[in-house]
Parts: C-alpha cells; sequence; structure tokens
C-alpha cells in the first residue's frame, strides 16, 4: 500500500534535492522514500546478518548477540543459537527456537546467537506454485521469479505441504566443524501440515559468507514444529519475494571467532551440511 503526500519544500532543500536528481538520475520520490526509511531506521531491500557461513562450517557457535537484538534489526529471517543448539526462525516478527526434540518454543530474548540473517520483509514479487514436487523443483521455480543470480533474496512461502522434511541440529561442543556436528542431526518429516517457510537465496559468488542458493526454515502454522528444510512435496503456495541489495555484515569478537582459520572454501562442507543426504 502506498500514501501519497503532498510536501511544500523549503527552496534551499529543493534545489539541493533537484540538482542531486540530476546528477544521479534518482527520482525525487526515492530520495525522500530513502531520506524517510533512514531517519526512520526502516531498511528496505537490506539484509542484517551476524556473522558467516564461513565461520559457521568451522564450528564458530559461540553466541554474539541477543535475540532482542536481533528483533530490532528484522521482523524476518533464521539462524542458529548458542552452540548450534537447534534452528532459528523468524516470522512476523517473533523469534522461535526449534529444538533437535521437535519442539518449538518462543526464542528467549535473552538468549545468544553466532550467527542470524534478518530483513524488514516486504514482497517485490508474488506468485503462486500450482505443484512443486520436491527441493530441486522448488529451486527451479523460485529461480525463474528471481531478476539475477547476483541479488540475494529474501522468500517468504505459505502453504499446505504434502510433506515437509526438514533437519534440527543438535547443541555442539564448541569447535567441532559444521559437517562434523549435523552428522548427529535429528530429521522430521511431516505430511499434511500447513506452515510457512522463511529463508534466503545467496549468491554463489557470497558462499563465505552466507549458504549458497536456497536456505530455507519450516515453522508450522500453530507454531509447534520447525527446522531446517531438506526436501518438501506440496500444491498452491504462496510465494514472496523481497530482492536485497545491501548487506550489513555484523562480526562476532568473540575468542572463537577471532582465532578461526577462515581462509578455507566452506562451499563443499556447507552442501554436505545443509542438504539432504
Ligand atoms: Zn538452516
Amino acid at each position: 500500500m502506498t500514501t501519497p503526500i503532498t510536501l511544500h519544500l523549503p527552496s534551499a532543500i529543493e534545489e539541493a534535492l533537484t540538482i542531486h536528481c540530476n546528477r544521479s538520475g534518482d527520482t525525487f520520490e526515492h530520495v525522500i522514500f530513502r531520506a524517510l526509511s533512514d531517519f526512520l531506521d526502516l531498511e528496505h531491500h537490506s539484509l542484517y546478518q551476524i556473522s558467516t557461513s564461513g565461520a559457521l562450517v568451522e564450528g564458530v557457535y559461540q553466541g554474539c548477540m541477543r535475540v532482542r537484538e536481533i528483533l530490532k534489526q528484522g521482523d524476518f529471517g533464521l539462524g542458529t543459537f548458542h552452540g548450534l543448539d537447534g534452528e532459528g526462525i523468524m516470522v512476523d516478527g517473533a523469534c522461535y527456537q526449534a529444538l533437535s526434540d521437535g519442539s518449538v518454543l518462543p526464542a528467549d530474548p535473552d538468549y545468544l546467537t553466532p550467527f542470524w540473517v534478518a530483513t524488514h520483509f516486504k514482497s517485490d514479487i508474488e506468485a503462486t506454485f500450482e505443484s512443486v514436487e520436491d527441493w530441486s523443483d522448488l529451486g527451479r521455480q523460485l529461480d525463474r521469479l528471481r531478476p539475477s543470480d547476483n541479488l540475494f533474496a529474501a522468500i517468504r512461502i505459505n502453504g499446505t505441504f504434502a510433506r515437509v522434511h526438514y533437519r534440527v541440529a543438535c547443541k555442539s561442543e564448541p569447535g567441532v566443524d559444521l559437517v562434523s556436528a549435523t552428522q548427529h542431526q535429528a530429521e522430521y518429516a511431516f505430511e499434511g501440515v500447513e506452515g510457512t517457510l522463511v529463508g534466503f537465496f545467496t549468491p554463489d559468488f557470497a558462499n563465505t559468507i552466507n549458504i549458497p542458493g536456497y536456505h530455507l526454515h519450516f515453522i508450522s502454522r500453530d507454531r509447534a514444529h520447525g527446522g531446517h528444510v531438506l526436501d518438501l512435496k506440496a500444491s498452491n503456495l504462496e510465494v514472496a519475494i523481497d530482492y536485497e541489495n545491501q548487506l550489513k555484515l555484523v562480526l562476532p569478537e568473540t575468542p572463537s571467532f577471532l582465532r578461526a582459520d577462515l581462509s578455507n572454501d566452506p562451499r563443499a562442507a556447507l552442501e554436505k551440511a545443509e542438504s539432504k543426504r
């Protein structure tokens, strides 16, 4: 929804705005929108991220930011908790912790996270997927909706899932690499469950920052079940995509992050740890 506003600008501001727009090719409307968003601390098309996929692969699970702080940075997103204690899902401004015993709790606002990605979700494109056969098919259909493989995207999908197969990471000792830690993950499969998929597309070039390709977490409508999606089958899914061309990356100052060797290419390990085996 948009609200038309009539503005009477002081001549000095109007002159500066005209000069800026002539020089940059920006529109008046866009500049005013950006200025208001900045003033109100509402970032659109921007991701806020704590730590990196490369650090997770190296076993950097020491929490560095509280859930209550992340909730100020977005209303939508995913992550994990201190010690890789389950899967995090943020939807409609609420944060949930899916635990390896299969339960889901509202995340404790004081709990710490070692890795999180958040945004203020606002859809740029909406579509209905009539039939989705499996994870790869979902990826192919999402690929056709996105304008470029070089932009990040937040993805929200609502519907009833004929089948959803997900995993929940088990709490791990610090320093155990992600591939080893997820050897012991809990896996669950449900049939005929209503819920939401929450997640992101990350360009391949950013694979040391975030998990390349699609990364989605599931939460059931009753908020009783959830986890990191490995596979699914569904029909009539409502899909919304929010392109993201800005990334604010906050790096932990925890000893485990500061000492980690992050020089390796994490691609193969991420593929192994985050996909169906
Ligand atoms: Zn995940």
